[in-house]
């Protein structure tokens, strides 16, 4: 078999924690390499790098784009046949989203992580790094984006999320399911990502000024004035169902448009897309009429991500909207 060559990249969280006086935290020695995975191939090289020791909520977006921009470095090197990153769960989701949506995609490139540290009974973070090596060289990697291998399951990262504070089955693409699965030494694709989101080609620059609001009754138009009056220059909200909001809440998206400022609508639902099929005031469609956008079906935390990588693209509003295919 031809040797297959990966990078390891790590970034922290607790696949590598121990458990300190005060409870699970980063080892004070951050360079004491990954965690070793459970029996690799002969066939496989892997090199690893350590980029940051960090628990993922301490992942910044700036942390992030630093993280995307090495993986663009190295997925033009042209030297590894797949790369990985290990990473906090926390905040995976975002990481392995900005890399979806900004490398060229002519690596594969996996995010893993583990739910238990190494110190814990059932630990589960060697045999989630083995998953995604095999998966990041895996002759069946096709264009498929950056993935998520956790618990032998593959997912898209566009799709996927952290569904458990706890159990090791924490991930999952609700609405569409795995990619596939890891079997033994076997990794199955079992269907492709479609209608993917992606930036235009260049260096990866992020513009961190957008806010993210999450509506509940009665709550959201101080916050996204708040937003505005911080210096916002787009701002994601998190409204009802179908992308409906409290009509005050309606008045303060009307306000923030006027001022120039993009507003994108998500959903509070984790499956299904928003769209403007409620006309009263505060209905999504309603919000369309007042110049807000609505984003699909990406949640707001992406969404708030993909608008960062926008405006530093120098994208406006209108742009960013027929980019994710929900014209302004
Ligand atoms: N709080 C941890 C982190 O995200 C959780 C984990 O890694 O599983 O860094």
């Amino acid at each position: 078999m031809k040797t297959k060559k990966a990078l390891v990249i790590s970034t922290g969280g607790t696949i590598e924690m121990s458990q300190g006086p005060a409870g699970f935290d980063m080892p004070s020695q951050p360079s004491e390499g990954p965690v070793e995975p459970g029996g690799l191939p002969s066939w496989l090289e892997v090199e690893h790098r350590r980029l940051f020791s960090l628990p993922s909520p301490s992942m910044t977006p700036s942390r992030m784009a630093g993280l995307c921009r090495l993986l663009a470095d190295e997925e033009r090197s042209g030297r590894w046949d797949g790369m990985v990153v290990t990473h906090g769960t926390d905040t995976l989701e975002e990481s392995a989203f900005l890399a979806d949506i900004s490398l060229e995609g002519s690596c594969p490139v996996v995010f893993t992580a583990a739910m238990r540290s190494p110190s814990e009974l059932g630990v589960d973070g060697p045999r989630n790094l083995r998953g995604a090596l095999l998966t990041s060289v895996s002759d069946g990697f096709h264009n498929f984006g950056t993935v998520v291998v956790l618990n032998d399951e593959i997912h898209s990262a566009a799709r996927v999320t952290k569904t458990y504070t706890s159990n090791v089955s924490a991930f999952a693409s609700p609405g569409y399911g795995p990619l596939g699965f890891v079997d033994d030494d076997r990794v199955i694709f079992a269907r492709a990502p479609l209608g993917r989101v992606h930036l235009p080609p260049g260096t990866l620059t992020l513009d961190e000024r957008v806010g993210l609001v999450r509506t509940a009754a009665g709550l959201g138009a101080r916050e996204v004035r708040c937003c505005v009056a911080g210096g916002d220059r787009a701002v994601v909200v998190e409204a009802f169902g179908r992308g409906n909001v409290p009509p005050d809440v309606a008045d303060a998206i009307e306000e923030a448009v006027a001022s120039g400022v993009t507003v994108a609508v998500t959903s509070r639902c984790f499956m299904g897309r928003v769209l403007g099929v409620y006309g009263y005031p505060g209905g999504g469609a309603d919000l369309e009429r007042r110049g807000a956008f609505l984003a699909g079906d990406l949640p707001g935390h992406k969404v708030r991500l993909f608008l960062m990588a926008c405006l530093g693209a120098g994208l406006d509003g209108a742009a960013s909207a027929a980019l994710l295919g929900s014209p302004a």
